[in-house]
């Protein structure tokens, strides 16, 4: 059996930008106590509130915490070091990999320095790009001259392993400004580098206005789905010729710094979230917090539950989870392993999908062609048809 992931949730920033679809919200800063507080109830109480809502969790060792937003490098150190401080006395721990995510304009010597001795030993940095109009565009905080200023703070602090983010596809960004972008990030030398894809949907000001036809947000600037393809390929490339491997759909790493807490999400290892909105898998249950930060933490505060949506997996579910998460990772999956747990027989679509050179199968290893993975939803709903 694995060992556990734990999620925080906290939902709070400091503007909301422009194609955030994330359920975070902007609060004044004396919220921030009462809902960390409210986290490290629902942690000692986590026993009472699972047998409550019927949920069997299979282990209590935990080996990964990932506290992510939102943006929780916003809070006093002393709120993220009191909550890594009942984790422990609540969990027994064998902690590996505990990361922060962190916006660059919020990091100081200050806080870096207690992170550490908390101990935080992964940072999940937004950079996102390292062009000022793109980042003004889109309405975040921060400018490229964070970002430099930041990354030596961490290193000086003793933090060995950063991830950046990066968006390809934000308005105003052109083939040059993304060479550009990755260039930095490569030259700053972080362990781990994530690349996301712009998404355009209506739960963001800048995904309503495009498909409202509107201006706003620079809504017109945005690249379109060529230069987009031609974007993840740069990322492939450049990361690749500057040693980086990649592992999933989004993801590399230099050697030995995958990100451990990320892959129980795709292995369908179980983990636990704690907060407003959080989800939890226990390899049998799938379950989630409610979402709003204000009724999770009166729920809490009050005694009760914030947990809902509690959901037995069906063996249906769980092969359809296997495929869907496990072919993210380039190392793919084993084909014959899930045959036989499933009773389910893959052969002719897995054949068809191969030899129109979607899929690759090595014995008994199956992953998506490396050359595919920006076309990977469309191969995926495939297999699972
Ligand atoms: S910092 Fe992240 S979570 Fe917060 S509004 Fe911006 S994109 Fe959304």
């Amino acid at each position: 059996m694995s060992n556990l992931g734990l999620y925080i949730q906290v939902p709070f920033c400091q503007t909301k930008c422009t194609y955030c679809n994330f359920h975070t919200g902007v609060v004044s800063f004396d919220r921030f106590a009462p809902y960390v507080h409210a986290v490290q109830q629902e942690i000692t109480n986590a026993s009472d509130l699972f047998a409550e809502a019927g949920i069997v969790v299979p282990t209590e060792i935990v080996d990964t915490i990932y506290i992510g937003g939102g943006t929780p490098s916003l809070l006093n150190p002393e709120l993220l070091t009191g909550l890594l401080h009942t984790i422990q006395e609540r969990f027994p721990c064998a902690l590996q990999e505990v990361t922060l995510e962190a916006d660059p304009e919020t990091i100081t010597r200050e806080k870096a320095g207690q992170w550490v001795s908390s101990k935080i030993n992964r940072i999940s940095f937004g950079s996102q790009s390292f062009v000022d109009n793109e980042l003004k565009a889109a309405g975040r905080m921060h400018r490229s001259a964070d970002i430099y200023n930041a990354v030596p703070i961490l290193r000086n602090a003793g933090i060995h392993n950063i991830s950046f983010d990066l968006i390809a596809g934000l308005p105003k960004q052109s083939h040059d400004s993304w060479r550009h972008s990755l260039a930095e990030t490569i030259a700053l030398s972080p362990e781990h580098v994530s690349v996301y894809m712009m998404e355009i949907d209506e739960g963001s000001r800048l995904g309503l206005e495009v498909l409202n036809q509107g201006s706003r947000y620079s809504a017109r600037e945005l690249p379109n789905e060529e230069a987009m393809a031609d974007f993840y390929e740069l990322a492939q490339r450049d990361l690749r010729s500057a040693g980086y491997e990649q592992y999933e759909i989004s993801n590399w790493a230099k050697p030995g710094f995958a990100s451990q807490h990320n892959l129980k999400y795709w292995r369908r290892e179980p983990y636990l979230g704690f907060g407003a909105g959080a989800h939890s898998f226990s390899g049998q249950q799938r379950w989630s917090n409610l979402h709003d930060a204000a009724a999770y933490a009166a729920a809490i505060t009050n005694g009760t539950s914030a947990i809902e949506n509690v959901q037995s997996v069906s063996p249906q579910s769980a092969l359809e989870e296997e495929l869907f998460l496990g072919l993210r990772q380039l190392a793919g999956i084993n084909l014959a392993r899930i045959e036989r747990q499933y009773g389910v027989n893959l052969g002719d679509k897995v054949q068809r999908l191969a030899s129109s050179g979607m899929l690759e199968q090595q014995g008994d290893v199956l992953r998506l062609a490396p050359a595919k993975l920006n076309v990977s939803n469309e191969i995926l709903v495939e297999l699972l048809r």
